[in-house]
């Protein structure tokens, strides 16, 4: 295994624009669609997108188990926006049968901005990165409503966290693959 191969989910979503920015960082990267693309991983990217979508595409590519058990031998994830989503212990708003992998300990609610806050780009202050603030999109976003005694929240957008990190697992409810700072995706290859 090269130490700096990571997967991206590559079934929907904004894959390419995190290949591209993870690639720019200097890691290899591998598209998952297969339970023998997990193979020897250390991280997965989950992507922004449609989590509805994706956790329908994860039960017909048979991907729920073979994922869970990656993450349980310690695969790393970083999650953007609808990959938030399937990462949390909770979802409010979703569908009743969709996929959650519980990697974090928080309760996410879909789409939980109004039309109006729909869509953002917005300079986010992150410390854990540094100076200056981050441009970052929030489309659609999830609000992180809870969160467990375990879970660092790194930056907050109205009032509620927006990046959290827990262990060696990074979640984010916007998209900074979309605007392209490259800071988050690189603190996040730093934690392996
Ligand atoms: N609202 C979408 C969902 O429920 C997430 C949107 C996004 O990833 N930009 O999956």
């Amino acid at each position: 295994m090269s130490p700096a191969e990571i997967g991206v989910l590559a079934l929907q979503g904004d894959v390419r624009e995190h290949r591209e920015i993870l690639e720019r960082c200097g890691a290899e990267v591998r598209a998952v669609r297969l339970p023998a693309d997990l193979e020897g991983l250390r991280a997965l990217v989950i992507p922004g997108g449609e989590s509805t979508t994706m956790s329908r595409l994860i039960q017909r590519f048979d991907l729920l188990g073979p994922l869970q058990e990656a993450f349980a031998r310690g695969m790393a994830a970083m999650t953007t926006c609808a990959g938030t989503i399937l990462a949390a212990r909770e979802i409010r708003d979703g569908l009743t049968d969709q996929v959650r992998l519980g990697l974090l300990d928080i309760v996410v609610r879909r789409n939980a901005f109004g039309r109006q806050r729909e869509s953002a780009e917005v300079l986010l202050d992150i410390p854990a990165v540094g100076e200056p603030p981050v441009l970052v999109a929030f489309i659609r976003a999830p609000a992180i409503e809870e969160v467990g005694p375990e879970v660092e929240v790194l930056a907050t957008y109205r009032d509620e966290p927006a990046a959290v990190r827990q262990g060696r697992h990074l979640a984010l409810t916007f998209h900074p693959e979309i605007t392209g700072d490259p800071r988050l995706h690189r603190m996040f290859l730093k934690m392996l």
